[in-house]
């Protein structure tokens, strides 16, 4: 199986380079070709342009940042699925929108390319690990013919059905993981506001009932107040968007959601959209009058 890899962002790259550690036949693409390096000293192919590894993959993954991203590179006239034969399989990582999956799907239908939507959970550090979580919609038996692929990628897998639900469990976890900065920013200015050590709360926190593996994997973060982005402000503005709009087209209210999606946007508006999104625990504390907190 010839494999394409398009997209070698934070998460792309040690994606596709897991892919490429378990034996695959790998060829990769990206916009800025500096990105293809390491892919490239690893033994991976590199593509001359978008359209000559579309035609010569027989499963092709997605990798990119966002809706736009995906329309130019997936439905636009240049686009993969002008070039991608039929037979093929199309995977589609990224979190985006419902509407640009289902646009997407429609055409692969019609050009008789299988489509799956894979969007992932996990970190860039899980990325790394191969311990990606996955939520697959699409065909069931493309699904399973993948398999030796994404778990070069993933720890575990979720086949959620034939319709596109990945897309809306992908956000509504996203969402979920939003509000876990929210949480921890306003908890942690009420405990310094109140004397209390910061590092001390942080590990009792992440011994407590309300510890997760995403603040597990924050705390040493947190303690050393190092908000390097590993999923940015602005991208997690872009998800709490698209699961405010799926929200929206289901009539499901979100208060919640919208109250965060507003420190999102206080953060952007204050410098801080390319540092991580937990960033958001930093806006709460100056906003109750600590500093460098
Ligand atoms: P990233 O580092 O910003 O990488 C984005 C990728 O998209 C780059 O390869 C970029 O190419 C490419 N791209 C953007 N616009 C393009 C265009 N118009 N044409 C061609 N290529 C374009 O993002 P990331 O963190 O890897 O995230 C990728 C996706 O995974 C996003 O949808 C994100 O929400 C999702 N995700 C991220 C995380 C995380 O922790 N970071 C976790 C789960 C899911 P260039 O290199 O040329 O800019």
């Amino acid at each position: 199986m010839r494999i394409g890899w398009i997209g070698l962002g934070k998460m792309g790259e040690p994606m596709a380079m897991n892919i490429l550690r378990a034996g695959h036949d790998l060829t990769v693409w990206n916009r800025s070709p500096e990105k293809c390096k390491n892919l490239r000293a690893a033994g991976a192919q590199v593509a001359r342009d978008m359209k000559s590894l579309a035609a010569n993959v027989d499963i092709l993954f997605v990798m990119l940042s966002d809706d736009a991203a995906l329309q130019e590179v997936v439905l636009g006239a240049n686009g993969v699925l002008a070039y991608l034969p039929a037979g093929s399989v199309l995977v589609e990582m990224s979190t985006v929108s419902v509407a640009v999956s289902a646009a997407i799907s429609e055409v692969a239908k019609a050009k008789k390319i299988q489509y799956l939507s894979a969007p992932v959970s996990g970190s860039v550090a899980l990325a790394a690990a191969g311990e990606l979580t996955i939520l697959a919609s699409g065909n069931h038996d493309t699904y399973q013919s993948l398999q030796p692929v994404l778990l070069a990628i993933s720890a575990a897998q979720f086949y959620v059905g034939e319709a596109d639900h990945a897309r809306v469990l992908k956000l509504a976890i996203n969402m979920m993981v939003g509000f876990s900065a929210a949480m921890m920013g306003e908890a942690l200015s009420l405990g310094l506001k109140n004397g209390l050590d910061r590092t001390t709360m942080l590990e009792v926190m992440g011994a407590s009932v309300i510890a997760s593996p995403l603040i597990g994997y924050k705390l040493e973060a947190l303690k050393a107040c190092d908000y390097s982005p590993m999923f940015d402000v602005s991208q997690m503005a872009k998800d709490f968007d698209l699961a405010l709009e799926a929200g929206r087209d289901s009539d499901t209210p979100m208060p919640l959601a919208a109250l965060v999606r507003e420190g999102w946007s206080a953060l952007i508006a204050s410098g801080d959209g390319k540092e991580d999104f937990f960033k958001y625990v930093e806006m709460a504390a100056r906003s109750a009058g600590l500093h460098n907190e």
